[in-house]
C-alpha cells in the first residue's frame, strides 16, 4: 500500500522513542510524529538517578539523545508536525496533523503528559517572569535569589535540591503534612540545610508587575493569609510548580477508552480498545509513571503492533 505506515507513533520521549526503536527493528516502515522538542518531559529533568544502567550523573537530555540515535539508527523517521485530528476505527488510521495527514496500519499513542498548573490568579501573567515549571531549563536565572517550590512529590523535591545549587534559599510549599515522594528523596531533602519547609500551606495568589514580587500565602488548616514580599534588594524571587502531571490526550478523546483523568486504557499488552491502536508511556493509565516504565510500554506496544500488522496485512508496506 504505497504512502501508508506500519507504525505511527505520536509523542517522542522514552516511550515513543522505545516504540520508534523497537518497531524500526522490527522492520516496520515507522514514522515518529512530534509536536514539540524531542524526548518529553524527561528533557527537562536535571538528573535521572533511576534508569538502570543508565551512567553516573545521567541527564534527561543525555539519556533521549541516545535513544534518538538508537531510534534513527534502526530506520524510525521522524518529524515534527501537530496531530489535530484522528480516525481510528478503519483499518487504514488517518492522522491529521498541521502540516499532513498520515496514514498507518498500526498507531502507538505515546503523548505523554504536561505539567499541572497550581491554578491561582497571576500564575499565568507570570509564568517566565519569576514562575516557572522547570528547575534545569531556568534555575540559573535565580543565582543568589530565593525561590519557592511548590509540591511534596518526587519532582518538587528532587528539583528542590537542584536549585540550591543556585538560589540563595529554597522553600518547600506543600499544601499537607506528608510528603507524597519516596522516602529516600525525602530523606535527602530534609538533610540539606538550604531547604526550608512550609508545610500544611497553599499558594493563592502571586503578584508582581512585569516581574514576580510577591506571593499570597494561606495556611490550610487555620485559613489564615499571608502575603510575602521579594527581598527589595533582590526585587524578584521564583515559584517553581511541580504539582503532577496532566495527560496529553485530548485529540483522542472519544477515539479511545480512557479514565474520567484522560489517561488511556490499555491491556496488558498495551492494546486500546480500537484494534492495531496502542498507548504507551505518561498518557496511559497506569500506577507508575517513570523513564523505565514509559519505555517499557513502547517496547510492549511496538512488539504487538507488529504482531497486529503482520497479521491483519498479508505483506509489509
Ligand atoms: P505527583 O507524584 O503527582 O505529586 C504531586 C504533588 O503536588 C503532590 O504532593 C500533591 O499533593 C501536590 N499537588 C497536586 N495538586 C496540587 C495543587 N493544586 N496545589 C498544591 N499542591 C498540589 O507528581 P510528580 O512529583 O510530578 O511526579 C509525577 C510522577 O513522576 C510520579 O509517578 C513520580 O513518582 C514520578 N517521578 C519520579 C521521579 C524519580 O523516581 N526519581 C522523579 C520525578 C517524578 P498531595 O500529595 O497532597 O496530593
Amino acid at each position: 500500500m504505497e504512502n501508508v505506515y506500519d507504525l505511527v507513533i505520536v509523542g517522542a520521549g522514552p516511550a515513543g522513542l522505545a516504540a520508534g526503536l523497537y518497531g524500526s527493528r522490527a522492520k516496520l516502515n515507522t514514522l515518529i510524529i512530534e509536536k514539540d522538542k524531542t524526548g518529553g518531559q524527561i528533557v527537562i529533568t536535571h538528573e535521572v538517578a533511576n534508569y538502570p544502567g543508565s551512567v553516573q550523573n545521567a541527564t534527561g537530555p543525555s539519556l533521549i539523545a541516545r535513544m534518538v540515535e538508537q531510534s534513527d539508527e534502526f530506520g524510525a523517521k521522524r518529524i515534527k508536525d501537530t496531530i489535530e485530528d484522528v480516525s481510528l476505527e478503519g483499518d487504514i488510521k488517518i492522522l491529521k496533523g498541521q502540516k499532513d495527514e498520515y496514514r498507518a496500519k498500526s498507531v502507538i499513542i505515546a503523548s505523554g503528559a504536561s505539567p499541572r498548573k497550581i491554578g491561582c490568579p497571576g500564575e499565568k501573567e507570570l509564568t517566565g517572569k519569576g514562575v516557572s515549571y522547570c528547575a534545569t531549563c531556568d534555575a540559573d536565572f535565580f543565582e543568589d535569589f530565593e525561590v519557592f517550590v511548590v509540591g511534596g512529590g518526587d519532582s518538587a523535591l528532587e528539583e528542590a535540591m537542584y536549585l540550591t545549587k543556585f538560589a540563595r534559599k529554597v522553600t518547600i510549599v506543600h499544601r499537607r503534612q506528608g510528603l507524597r515522594c519516596a522516602k529516600s528523596i525525602e530523606e535527602k531533602a530534609r538533610a540539606n540545610e538550604k531547604i526550608e519547609w512550609m508545610l500544611d500551606t497553599v499558594i493563592e495568589e502571586i503578584k508582581g508587575d512585569g516581574i514576580l514580587e510577591s506571593v499570597v500565602f494561606k495556611n490550610t488548616i487555620t485559613g489564615e493569609t499571608n502575603e510575602y514580599f521579594a527581598d527589595e534588594e533582590d526585587g524578584t524571587m521564583g515559584v517553581f510548580v511541580f504539582v503532577g502531571l496532566v495527560s496529553q490526550t485530548d485529540v483522542f478523546k472519544g477515539k479511545v477508552n480512557m479514565s474520567d483523568q484522560g489517561y488511556i486504557i490499555t491491556d496488558a499488552e498495551m492494546q486500546t480498545n480500537i484494534p492495531g491502536v496502542y498507548a504507551a508511556g505518561d498518557c496511559r493509565d497506569k500506577s507508575l509513571r517513570q523513564v523505565v516504565t514509559a519505555a517499557a510500554d513502547g517496547a510492549i506496544a511496538a512488539v504487538n503492533a507488529d504482531k497486529y500488522v503482520g497479521e491483519k496485512f498479508s505483506e509489509k508496506a
